[in-house]
C-alpha cells in the first residue's frame, strides 16, 4: 500500500516538475512516507528524522514533510518533538501536498494556511499510481479497515473502509493498459470486503476481467485478501478467467481457534482449511502464501502445534513469520499471558524450518514444468542475467538483457539455486519488451 501510495506522490512531484534527487542531502525537499505497522519501522523512521533535522540547520530552506501512518497516528505531535519537520500529512489528507508543494515552490504559504486545508481534507483516491519506466503497477481499490484484529494498529491510522468507484478503477486501469502495463494488483487492507453500493468484490473481479481482455494487461493479482470475507463466488470467477494469476496471498496468522479468537479474525481454522480445499478444487495449480503470527499472548505448544499442522495440511509456497511484539494502543497490548522472549524465538523457529522444508519440497517438485514468466528486471548478482516471475509467483533467473523487461517468455523450470529457478534455454518470447 505504501510503496502505491509513494507512487501516486512521485507522479504528484514530477507533474510540478520536480525530480528525484540521487543524494537526499542535495534536495531541496524531503518527503518520508511512514509505516506505522511495526514499532521497528516507526523506530528506524525517527533515527532517519534526527539524521535530517541536522541536515536542516545547515540548509535551513530544505522543507521536510512527513507523510503516511506514523503522520496519521501522531499528527502534530511529530513536530513538537521534530520541530524540523515542516509539515505532516496524513493518508486522510493527501489532498493537501500540491498546497505544500506550491508553498515550498514559492515560500509564500503560511504553515497555518496548510493547516486548515488539512482539517477540511477528505479521503480521496490518487488518479494513478503508475512509477516510472514499470510495467506493473498497484492500482488501490479500498482504504481502510474496519476488522480490529487485536494485534493490528491500521484500522487506528487508516480508519474506516471506503472503497473506490468503479469508474475510478476502470479509468485508472485504462491510463495503466495505454502506458503498456502488463501486470496488476488490486490493493486494499482487506481487499475481498470490497462493496460499492450493489457491487461487491466478485462483481468487481469480473468487470475488470472483462476490461483487460485482449489488450496488454494480462495477469491481475490482489492483495491482502481477508480469509473471513472469501466467498465461493469470488473462486468461481478467479477460476474462469484466465486474467487472474494462480497465486493468492491468505493471511491465516495462526492454526488454533482459541488464538484465532483472541486475534479477533473471526474464522477457524476449520474455515481457513474448508477454503484452501475449495480453492484448490477449482484451480489444482494455485500457489498459496501465507503470514503465520506465533507467540501471541495466553499461546501454549499445543497452539503452536496447532500451527505447525495447519502448515503441514496446507503446504504453503512461501510464509511471512514473526513472533508477537506488543502494539501500543491495539487490544492486544492489554492482554494477560505475555511469552517470554525467548520461547517466542524458539516456536517461531520451528515455524520457520517447517516452512523451508515446505518451500523446498514445493519447489523441488515443480521442476520441469512449463510456466509462462514476465521479465521483471536485471538480476542484481548479474548484470547478463534477467530475473522473471511466473504467475505462481515463483522467481526465475535466466541470460538476457533489459530489452526482455516487461516480455512474457516460455520457459522450462530446469534447476533450482535457492528458491530460484534456472532454465537451460528459452523458449519463446511471447511481446517484445517494453524499455
Ligand atoms: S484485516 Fe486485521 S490485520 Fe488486516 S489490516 Fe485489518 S485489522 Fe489489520
Amino acid at each position: 500500500m505504501n510503496s502505491a501510495e509513494s507512487a501516486a506522490l512521485e507522479l504528484v512531484l514530477r507533474g510540478r516538475g520536480w525530480e528525484k534527487s540521487l543524494h537526499g542531502e542535495g534536495a531541496e525537499l524531503i518527503l518520508l512516507n511512514t509505516c506505522s505497522v511495526r514499532e521497528t519501522a516507526e523506530t528506524r523512521l525517527k533515527g532517519r528524522l534526527a539524521q535530517y533535522a541536522a541536515l536542516k540547520q545547515k540548509r535551513p530552506a530544505l522543507t521536510l514533510v512527513v507523510a503516511g501512518c506514523m503522520a496519521s497516528r501522531l499528527g502534530e505531535r511529530l513536530k513538537t518533538e521534530y520541530p524540523a519537520i515542516d509539515y505532516v500529512m496524513d493518508t486522510a489528507s493527501r489532498s493537501i501536498f500540491p498546497a505544500i508543494l506550491e508553498a515550498a515552490e514559492s515560500g509564500h504559504k503560511s504553515a497555518r494556511e496548510i493547516a486548515s486545508l488539512r482539517e477540511k481534507a477528505v479521503f480521496s483516491f490518487s488518479s494513478s499510481h503508475l512509477e516510472e519506466g514499470a510495467f506493473r503497477s498497484f492500482v488501490p481499490i479500498m482504504h481502510g479497515c474496519n476488522n480490529f484484529c487485536s494485534y493490528c494498529i491500521v484500522p487506528y491510522v487508516r480508519g474506516r473502509e471506503i472503497c473506490r468507484s468503479p469508474r475510478s478503477i476502470a479509468e485508472e486501469i485504462a491510463l495503466l493498459a495505454e502506458g503498456g502495463v502488463r501486470e496488476i494488483t488490486l490493493l486494499g487492507q482487506n481487499v475481498n470486503s470490497y462493496q460499492h453500493g450493489d457491487l461487491d468484490f466478485p462483481g468487481l473481479l469480473r468487470m475488470i476481467a472483462g476490461w483487460v481482455r485482449g489488450g496488454p494487461i494480462e495477469w491481475v493479482r490482489f492483495l491482502s485478501a481477508n480469509p473471513k470475507d472469501f466467498s465461493l463466488e469470488t473462486i468461481a470467477v478467479m477460476a474462469e478467467n484466465p486474467c487472474y494469476c494462480r497465486h493468492l496471498h491468505l493471511p491465516a496468522q495462526h492454526g488454533s481457534n482459541g488464538i484465532l479468537k483472541t486475534m479477533n479474525r473471526r474464522y477457524t481454522r476449520e474455515d481457513f482449511l474448508l477454503l484452501v480445499k475449495e480453492l484448490r478444487k477449482a484451480m489444482p495449480s494455485i500457489s498459496l502464501s501465507t503470514d503465520i503470527l506465533v507467540g501471541f499472548p495466553g499461546e501454549t505448544d499445543k497452539d503452536l502445534e496447532a500451527v505447525l499442522d495447519m502448515m503441514e495440511q496446507v503446504r504453503f509456497h512461501y510464509s511471512y513469520m514473526y513472533h508477537f511484539n506488543p502494539r501500543e494502543g491495539t487490544a492486544a497490548y492489554t492482554l494477560p499471558g505475555r511469552i517470554q522472549e525467548k520461547t517466542k524465538r524458539e516456536r517461531l523457529s520451528r515455524v520457520i524450518a517447517l516452512q523451508k522444508k515446505h518451500t523446498s519440497e514445493t519447489l523441488r517438485n515443480r521442476l520441469g514444468s512449463k510456466e509462462r514468466i514476465l521479465i521483471e528486471g536485471i538480476s542484481r548478482k548479474n548484470a547478463d542475467e534477467v530475473i522473471g516471475r511466473t504467475e505462481r509467483d515463483e522467481m526465475v533467473v535466466l541470460p538476457g538483457t533489459s530489452a526482455l523487461i516487461g516480455s512474457f517468455m516460455n520457459i522450462e523450470l530446469y534447476s533450482l539455486r535457492g528458491h530460484t529457478f534456472r532454465i537451460n534455454k528459452e523458449l519463446e518470447v511471447l511481446c517484445p519488451g517494453v524499455l
